[in-house]
């Protein structure tokens, strides 16, 4: 049944100007912008108009090898002799600078990417800046991270990041990286890499050693050269598990360090006495914050029996009200799928989950006619063994079962490949700690959902990876402990 709109909001969209966008970018390279060696660039898009934004250069063989080469000497001739004070002041150059630049970056990461301008300028931008601030304190007193310990850099890190979090995933890689004495080569994924050029323009302003960040542009190919480099100290990847295992292949048997953050399947359980009302909310904003592109989503959600039909009830009622569209407009809730690709899959995924019996629902909100846009959707009477209850479909499609009692629960929590994160609503304290320690998950809400802080480390279990980034954890993977 049609759900009444509850309100309609005049259009407030956000200029396009302050992002500032060049009609191409090259690679950033030992502290100057270098062209690519094959004279090869690719487009990026905006996903909610399909317009071209820009060109971007296409890293080879040769320009990984460049790359990998600056940030060896900028690693031996500067960073690793500046004092760790020194290095701290160039960190909080970089967050103080991405704070000036913060409008323009907010604007850019939505005009990329497809996401609400409203998340962009309130979560992802503050956020990435955040943890370079915070890892910029960290700098200086790696010996208190340590106690009794000598933390030593490794040398040259390799990363790599996704396309659902661009700048804040660069800043997650970047900012212990540095921290901790270490270089960096980091390939940005290839819809998404224009926040990330930015940031090289904001390292360059930072005036940062040469060759100390290296950024370089391209597809998967362009990953896949970096992981096999010779001369890296350690990988970092946040991405899908399927590349991750690729990763974790080519690695075997080298020296280089490893950290991968994976993909995700994510529960989040709603006992009959949690406040039920903001426990909708909490759902909604555990799945389709960011289209659902998040690898924390609450994509499972796990009804207590008893309350099951009025909480669907309430559930559809609220997806009704949901704005879809424009992204630059301060008021969209979900905008728009990041690229045409993505947007099969999520299609995909509801064919296959009808097929499989369970009954769906969607909004019936209309959507912009030109752009990669999706309704927000749940899925009801799905079985645990559903392919759409294990498998990630990174969308705003909601599977929803229920359970009666806490073992339940928890056996059907943590019956799943993937162990990134999970809900858990309830009046009860004892029943948070204790449902907690039982499920496999790294990151765990309390009634609340997908909330972040640089101070908390945030990382996976079983197919979701391993390591830790944020906090004081996540200065680990870049040293080596004597
Ligand atoms: P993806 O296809 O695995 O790509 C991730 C990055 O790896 C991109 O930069 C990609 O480049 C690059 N890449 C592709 N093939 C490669 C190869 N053979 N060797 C080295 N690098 C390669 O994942 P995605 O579709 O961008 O991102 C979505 C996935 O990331 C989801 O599964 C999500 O759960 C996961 N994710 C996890 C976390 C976490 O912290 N656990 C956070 C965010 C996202 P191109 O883009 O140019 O192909
Ligand atoms: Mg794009």
């Amino acid at each position: 049944m049609a759900t009444k709109k509850k309100w309609e909001y005049s259009p407030a969209p956000e200029s396009k100007q302050p992002a500032a966008i060049a009609s191409r970018y090259e690679l950033f390279i030992n502290g100057k912008w270098q062209k690519p060696s094959s004279g090869n660039y690719f487009n990026s898009i905006n996903p909610a108009t399909e317009e071209k934004l820009s060109e971007i250069a296409l890293a080879e063989e040769a320009d990984v090898n460049k790359a990998v080469q600056a940030a060896r000497q900028g690693y031996e001739k500067y960073w690793k002799k500046i004092s760790p004070t020194e290095r701290g002041k160039y960190i909080f150059r970089i967050a103080r600078i991405m704070q000036e630049r913060a409008r323009e970056l907010a604007v850019t990461e939505t005009m990329d990417g497809g996401k609400p301008i409203r998340e962009s300028r309130d979560f992802d931008i503050p956020t990435a800046a955040n943890h370079f601030f915070y890892y910029a304190g960290w700098a200086d007193k790696l010996d208190f991270a340590f106690p009794n310990k000598k933390a030593n850099s490794l040398g040259v890190a390799g990363q790599i990041t996704p396309w659902n979090f661009p700048l804040l995933m660069a800043a997650w890689k970047i900012a212990p990286a540095l921290a901790t004495g270490n270089t960096v080569v980091l390939k940005p994924a290839e819809t998404t890499s224009l926040t990330t050029l930015k940031l090289a323009e904001i390292i360059q302003e930072a005036d940062l050693p040469p060759g100390v960040v290296n950024i370089i542009t391209g597809a998967g190919q362009t990953g896949a050269l970096l992981t096999k480099h010779t001369d890296i100290n350690k990988i970092a990847f946040t991405g899908s598990t399927e590349v991750g295992k690729i990763i974790q292949r080519t690695l075997a048997g080298s020296s280089k360090k490893l950290t991968l953050e994976l993909g995700g399947k994510g529960a989040n359980i709603i006992f009959e006495d949690a406040p039920i009302d903001q426990a909708v909310e909490g759902v909604i904003n555990g799945i389709f914050f960011n289209q659902g592109h998040v690898c924390c989503a609450g994509s499972r959600l796990y009804v207590q029996e008893s309350i099951a039909k009025i909480f669907i009830k309430k559930l559809k009622d609220r997806i009704g009200t949901l704005l879809v569209g424009d992204p630059l407009d301060k008021n969209t809730d979900i905008g728009a799928i990041n690229s045409a690709q993505q947007l099969k899959t999520i299609q995909s995924f509801i064919k296959i989950g009808k097929a499989e019996g369970a009954s769906f629902y969607e909004s019936d909100c209309a959507l912009p006619k030109k752009g990669y846009f999706c309704r927000p959707s749940l899925f009801t009477n799905v079985a645990q063994s559903n392919r759409i209850a294990q498998e990630e479909i990174f969308g705003p499609v909601l599977c929803i079962l229920t359970f009666r009692t806490d073992d339940e629960v928890i056996e059907k929590a943590n019956n799943s490949p993937y162990g990134l994160s999970a809900g858990i609503w309830t009046d009860k304290g004892a029943r948070i700690f204790n449902i907690s320690k039982r499920i496999r998950a790294g990151v765990i809400w309390a009634n609340t959902y997908n909330l972040f802080d640089p101070t908390s480390p945030f990382g996976g279990y079983k197919e979701s990876g391993f390591g830790r980034e944020g906090g004081l954890q996540g200065l680990q993977p870049y040293v080596q402990l004597s």
